[in-house]
């Protein structure tokens, strides 16, 4: 898609909670998108003596196969499924683990604010705790969910409904900040009313095609 979008304005004061996905939104996505294209079929190359493209075949069939799925988040499927010890691999690779620019200030920005700041991730519980601890991300949030608490990525509408189980949140006065379109379209079906596409996602990636959603490219243009 091009760069061009128009800055969505945004009435904070009518929003109370603000829900964030992690990957990609607060993240830079290149650490997981070159972990899993790159990193992990070199290791799977060496462990079962195959070439670096027959590993990339292997691993990117496997993976198609489970998109939107829990099981394509999920580190225990995937250690089984490879035999490959994931979690401990993602740790070998953790320094590359980067917050976009703005992330800070922004989060520390809706704490000031008292906004209930949320995060729902559809990371696996092993993933979200390696990026906490590369990251200070973690002290913002009053409360942080991965969808595997569940069993129900964010791509399920049910999710939602799951949150509300956990924590008290009013859809109409709730902001979903994801990269992930088929989140916001579960969140809009659901009646989350305020739904933001960070198109952003690396600077070493192309940008996200927001599919009609208000879409921002720097945390800047969002800032309360
Ligand atoms: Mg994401």
């Amino acid at each position: 898609m091009s760069s061009n979008h128009t800055s969505p304005q945004i009435n904070w004061n009518q929003i109370d909670t603000v829900l964030l996905d992690m990957d990609g939104t607060l993240l830079d996505l290149h650490f997981d998108w070159h972990f899993w294209m790159e990193f992990l079929p070199q290791t799977y190359a060496e462990k079962n003596q195959l070439s670096i493209e027959q590993a990339k075949q292997v691993i990117h069939a496997k993976v198609h196969a489970e998109k939107g799925t829990l099981n394509w988040y999920c580190l225990d499927y995937w250690t089984a499924e490879l035999d490959l010890p994931v979690a401990a691999l993602k740790h070998e690779m953790k320094h590359q683990i980067q917050v976009h620019p703005e992330v800070m200030n922004f989060l520390a920005r809706l704490q000031q604010l008292n906004k209930n700041v949320i995060m729902v991730t559809n990371a696996h519980r092993d993933s979200l705790a390696v990026k906490l601890e590369m990251t200070e991300i973690g002290d913002h949030f009053d409360l942080m969910v991965s969808a595997h608490d569940y069993g129900t990525p964010k791509e399920d509408i049910a999710i939602w409904s799951h949150l509300r189980n956990t924590v008290h949140y009013n859809p109409n006065r709730t902001l979903l900040i994801d990269d992930n379109t088929h989140a916001l379209r579960t969140a809009q079906a659901y009646g989350i009313r305020h739904l933001l596409c960070p198109i952003h996602v690396s600077p070493n990636m192309d940008l996200v095609d927001p599919e009609g959603f208000p879409a921002f490219k720097s945390y800047a243009e969002i800032m309360p």
